[in-house]
């Protein structure tokens, strides 16, 4: 008998029928979170040594972040500790990933992350949907003047602060939807509709504690699509995938992929 819906096993009968689904589906929508890109060095926010082990998550809200300059020098600091200190590279997970979409089975990519680091490593920016924003731009307040990160990281190594406009003065902020702020209305609106309209949904390093983001997991169920997990620790949604990977998603996605296109 194969491996139960639910059942928590990284073997190989469990690897044997993900490569089954992800070799009959037609298309894929590949859901990611924080973990998709610890091996890469970016910390996530709930492991242990995690984001939230050294900062306090009700510090950086947005109606803080406007409530004084001292506030918005913290999120900095905690930013460019975070996303700015090195050049983040994609790991094997986001290999995998793009090497779906090279085989035409990729429909999109929904991520709760905000490296950049699924579009460095080859999927397109049209197939990538970025739900809490991103850390390659920051934007003026004021007057919506757009810069690219690496512009502002290097006024924060210059030991600037707390970033303004060059143009305006206004403050600047990066593009990342901070806690308090709403998702990018067109980009959930169109996550939700892939979602519902995908044949296999593929979790890999999520939670999936945070909304709404993790209702779209649960709209694809409903929808009829097939559910695999990967992920480190247990979901809730574990026990209505078809199948739960549990491992490190750089190792995990790189097999699976791999054996499901026969490379
Ligand atoms: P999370 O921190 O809540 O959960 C991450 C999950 O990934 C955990 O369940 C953990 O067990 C698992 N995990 C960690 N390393 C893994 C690995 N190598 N392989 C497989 N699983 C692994 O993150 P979340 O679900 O994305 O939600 C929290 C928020 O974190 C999101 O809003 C996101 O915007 C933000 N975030 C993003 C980044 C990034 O862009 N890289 C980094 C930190 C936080």
């Amino acid at each position: 008998m194969g491996p139960v819906a639910g059942v928590r096993v990284m073997n190989a009968a469990a690897m044997e029928k993900a490569v089954q689904l992800v070799r009959q589906a037609r298309r894929i929508v590949v859901f990611t979170g924080a973990g998709v890109s610890t091996e890469s060095g970016i910390p996530d926010f709930r492991s242990p040594g995690g984001i939230w082990s050294r900062y306090d998550p009700e510090e950086f809200t947005y109606s803080r972040f406007m409530s004084s300059e001292e506030a918005r020098r913290q999120h900095w600091q905690m930013l460019k500790e975070i996303f700015l200190a090195y050049q983040a590279e994609p790991n094997p997970a986001h290999h995998a990933i793009a090497e779906l979409d090279r085989r035409g089975q990729l429909d999109c990519v929904i991520t709760q992350n905000v490296d950049g680091l699924h579009q460095k490593a080859g999927v397109p920016e049209e197939k990538v949907f970025e739900l809490h924003g991103t850390m390659r731009w920051a934007y003026c307040l004021a007057c919506g003047r757009r810069y690219p990160m690496e512009e502002v990281s290097a006024w924060l190594s210059r030991g600037i602060e707390v970033p303004e406009c060059t143009s305006c003065g206004g403050t600047l902020k990066p593009a990342v939807v901070f806690f308090g702020e709403s998702l990018p209305a067109l980009v959930l609106a169109e996550a939700t509709r892939r979602a519902q309209a995908c044949d296999l949904f593929l979790v890999a390093g999520s939670s999936l504690v945070v909304y709404p983001a993790a209702y779209l997991p649960e709209y694809a169920l409903r929808s009829g699509a097939k559910l695999i997990i990967v992920n480190l620790t247990a979901t809730h949604l574990d026990v209505r995938a078809e199948v739960v990977l549990s491992g490190r998603a750089g190792e995990i996605l790189d097999q699976l992929v791999r054996k499901a296109v026969g490379a």
